[in-house]
């Protein structure tokens, strides 16, 4: 059976459309919406509008690279949540316009799920510790559609947290892979920050925010240049800290759950302290570790494309009159 797929990720502020073929991936066009940086953080209406202007040029790109044309698709599979709503609207609709013109079939994808199917893949049941802009979460994963969310934040994403640090030194956004490339350079034992206590394997972030809103603001009242002459240190510091966060709790995750197959998925999953540690971690306690390549860390059609691919070969479609979800339970 010929399982060609196009697949759409509209969820937030990333256009991107992937080819797969028979469960390899051909490509994997991605459109990062550069509008934002001014605004310091993702504006809902202008994503949208910038999810107009780019996806018929991304979607074009995808099938070009693949060498195939529309009428070789055998489905289109869309992100159909969770995200901001208007940016998933312009996914749905335009794939849903593409599906009827071509006679073909919708696959519906959750963006969350979709998250750890890359290969190699771990073996079931593992752990997914899935850390982006919008969530934070350890996911105990059984099998493909049955998934069980044992921690998760009960206020800010991690990577809130990085981009807000990041904001709090004047650096402009998203801050994260900047905040990743100075503390590379630094001491990240220089500063000390504290974790907030939480009953299980939750995380809290809201308060290492505050933590390090008042320490900038103490420290510029001694020396207005602190953050200039000690940038290297002090992001190197945070990011420690954070990382020690998610890792305490994948840690106690793993003891009390007797698994030892661990991956990662979301936007900071490519924090090169975050990836490290886990090396060590997995060293040191023997785990199995799933790192994606840094171009499946943030929003990509590829991880749809490979989610539409398992729901395609069970023949699980959906009907035209499909809406987006802005939240979307697993
Ligand atoms: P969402 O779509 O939920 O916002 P993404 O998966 O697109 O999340 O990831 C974006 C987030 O990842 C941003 O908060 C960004 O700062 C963070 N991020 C990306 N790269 C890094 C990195 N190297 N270190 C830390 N955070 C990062
Ligand atoms: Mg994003």
């Amino acid at each position: 059976m010929s399982a060609v797929i196009l697949a759409i990720e509209s969820s937030c502020d990333e256009t991107s459309a992937a080819v797969i073929s028979n469960g390899k991936v051909l490509n994997n066009i991605i459109a990062t919406q550069a509008i934002h940086q001014k605004y310091g953080g993702v504006v809902p209406e202008l994503a949208s509008r910038e999810h107009q202007r780019n996806i018929v040029a991304v979607v074009h790109e995808a099938l070009k690279k693949s060498g195939l044309k529309k009428h070789d698709l055998d489905a289109i599979a869309f992100t159909r949540g969770p995200g901001l709503m208007g940016s998933l609207l312009v996914g749905v609709s335009f794939a849903k316009g593409l599906a009827i013109g071509l006679r073909k079939p919708l696959i519906e994808v959750n963006h969350m799920l979709s998250h750890f199917i890359e290969d190699p893949k771990p073996a079931f049941p593992f752990l997914c510790l899935t850390v982006s802009g919008g969530h934070t979460q350890i996911i105990l994963v059984r099998d493909y559609l049955e998934m069980e969310v044992i921690g998760e934040t009960q206020d800010d994403a991690v990577g809130e947290a990085f981009d807000k640090a990041a904001k709090i030194m004047g650096l402009p956004y998203p801050g994260g892979p900047l905040v990743d490339s100075y503390a590379q350079k630094g001491n990240p034992l220089a500063y000390k920050f504290s974790d907030t206590d939480m009953p299980g394997l939750d995380f809290s972030f809201s308060g290492i925010k505050t933590q390090f809103l008042y320490f900038i603001r103490d420290e510029k009242k001694k020396d207005e240049n602190f953050v200039e002459n000690n940038l290297n240190d002090i992001c190197a510091s945070i990011q420690h800290k954070l990382v020690q966060m998610l890792l305490k709790r994948l840690e106690q995750a793993s003891l009390k759950t007797g698994i030892k197959e661990i991956a990662i998925a979301g936007g900071v999953s490519a924090n090169s302290g975050l990836r490290n540690s886990l090396q060590a971690l997995a060293l040191k306690n023997a785990w199995n570790v799933y790192i994606p390549k840094l171009e499946y860390c943030t929003d990509n059609a590829a991880m749809i494309a490979m989610a539409a691919h398992y729901k395609y070969v069970k023949k699980e479609f959906v009907e035209l009159d499909v809406a987006p979800l802005a939240r979307m339970p697993i």
